[in-house]
């Protein structure tokens, strides 16, 4: 790093020397040296960028070079920047050199490769290969990938932490309408605020990759029984570390919204009877029912309420009186229009107790659940898939219509991964650093949040920009998703940046 500093010694005495003669030039260029710890300063300001990519100094015919390579910029009047992508930028235009990578010790990364595919013993030996070179220190992968005839010893033998993904309120096992799961009976699906099931297919502009998407209601027991029992054959297969919980929220599309969609459009679920019910029940203040949660947001009568809860039971009750009336759905339309009022009047009246009530709902699924599975694997660790919106993107969404309370979860969890496909969703890359940073600062910072990036798809030098954002701090790692499908030259990136070769 020696010849690099002397250089840099050597552009500020140029800088100075050329503004000096020619004041007239304008703003000085850029004073680009390099500190003693390393990292890049710009006008003798400390970058978040330690000095380990390209290098960039003045030649001593007064331009610009990058690793010995002249640019068309004269240093003089040139401002150089380093851009949240982690490249060189002269006068705000990108070159193709990287300044260098945010460091995280490497000790304390997470690499995880996060599997979609599945496929035979072979197939996952050679992934396995590749994961080993990168230094990836989680592989996590779906239930029916590990019971694959041969993959558990793959695995077993792999010296790689084993986290399993775990899809509750949506999975591909029982997802067509009508079949009967395991369990004896269809799911109970979720109920939207517009008295529509909790699909995809239902929402007013439906997005056309979505139409997969059907969401199990919350608070179906049952079905939670049913999922944590599925999973455990898996679990038993290998010396899981970790489970990975997918789908862990309430109904919302993510995939499909933008920076430009609009918050209204996004429906509010689950609406169903038991989730009214269960929330008027917890909520619900009387002298016989003293409700247990804090005072503001208990709902109860008053005269400056104008008998609030009295008005929401009516209404809830008015409900069950039409199911129960109900022959071969004769008041199917009254039923979707009874659930429209209850949810107009919640969503009016009740809004932040309905959220909080959402949140609550997903963190005691989690707590329950990793109760269940810990009465047979006493360790085992836990994640959450979490939306990637920050806290105030569409209006708070990320609590009031996904039920993920980052805050909440993060007494129990271990890890939180957003999922944050830039591409997918059309966002720039710093985006991912964006959401990242958001999450660590909700959490404060308890447990690490690491991102899940797109491996396949798009360019090399979107991938490699994804990849850059995802390890800027606060992150703790990335999670390269469909890691089975990187490309000789992605894993070459992957490899010079993770392990700055
Ligand atoms: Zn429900």
């Amino acid at each position: 790093m020696n010849k690099y500093m002397i250089y840099c010694i050597l552009c500020f005495f140029l800088v100075t020397a050329a503004t000096s003669c020619e004041p007239e030039a304008g703003k000085p260029g850029t004073v680009v040296t390099i500190g003693t710890d390393g990292y890049w300063y710009l006008d003798g300001v400390k970058s978040e960028y330690r000095a380990e990519g390209s290098t960039i100094s003045i030649g001593t015919d007064g331009y610009w070079y990058i690793d010995g390579v002249k640019t068309e910029y004269r240093a003089e009047g040139s401002t150089i920047s380093i851009g949240t992508d982690g490249h060189w930028y002269i006068n705000g235009t990108k070159t193709r050199y990287l300044a260098g990578v945010y460091s995280i010790p490497d000790e304390d990364r997470i690499v995880v490769a996060k599997f979609f595919s599945r496929g035979d013993a072979d197939w996952m030996q050679e992934r396995v290969e590749w994961a080993q070179q990168l230094g990836v220190n989680q592989l996590l992968m779906f239930p029916d990938q590990v019971l694959r005839e041969g993959v558990a010893d793959v695995l077993s033998n792999s010296g790689i932490e084993l986290w399993l993904i775990a899809p509750f309120f949506y999975n591909d096992d029982n997802q067509t309408p009508g079949q009967i799961a395991d369990f004896g009976r269809t799911p109970r699906w979720g109920i939207c605020d517009d008295g529509e099931p909790a699909w995809e297919v239902y929402s007013p502009n439906s997005h056309p990759s979505g139409s997969w998407l059907r969401f199990v209601c919350p608070n179906d027991q049952e079905y939670i029984d049913y999922r944590i029992n599925s999973l455990k054959p898996a679990l038993r297969a290998c010396n899981f570390t970790g489970l990975s919980l997918d789908f862990m929220r309430q109904f919302i599309y993510w995939e499909g919204t933008y920076s430009y969609t609009n918050p209204n459009s996004l429906r509010n679920a689950c609406f169903c009877e038991e989730c009214v019910q269960k929330f008027a029940d917890i909520y619900g203040h009387t002298p016989e029912n003293p409700s247990s949660v804090p005072s503001a947001d208990r709902i109860s009568n008053s005269e400056s309420n104008n008998n609030l809860l009295d008005r929401f039971l009516a209404l809830i009750n008015a409900r069950v009186l039409l199911v129960q009336e109900d022959v071969e759905g004769s008041n199917a339309q009254a039923i979707k229009e009874k659930t429209i009022e209850i949810a107009d009047f919640v969503k009016e009246n009740l809004f932040r107790q309905w959220t909080n009530f959402k949140c609550a709902t997903v963190d005691e699924n989690v707590e329950y659940i990793l109760a269940e599975m810990r009465s047979e694997f006493p360790d085992l660790k836990s994640n959450i898939h979490a939306v990637p919106f920050t806290s105030n993107s569409y209006n708070g969404a990320v609590r009031s219509i996904a039920g993920q309370d980052f805050a909440l979860l993060s007494r129990q969890l271990d890890m939180i991964s957003p999922m944050t496909y830039d591409r997918l969703c059309m966002r720039p890359a710093h985006w991912i650093n964006e959401i990242t940073a958001d999450i660590v600062n909700v959490v404060g910072g308890r447990i690490p949040v690491v991102p899940t990036i797109e491996g396949r798809g798009d360019t090399d030098s979107d991938y490699e920009t994804s990849l850059i954002n995802a390890l800027k701090p606060p992150s703790s790692g990335v999670v390269i998703w469909r890691f089975e499908s990187l490309t000789p030259e992605r894993i070459e990136i992957t490899d010079r940046i993770l392990n700055k070769k």
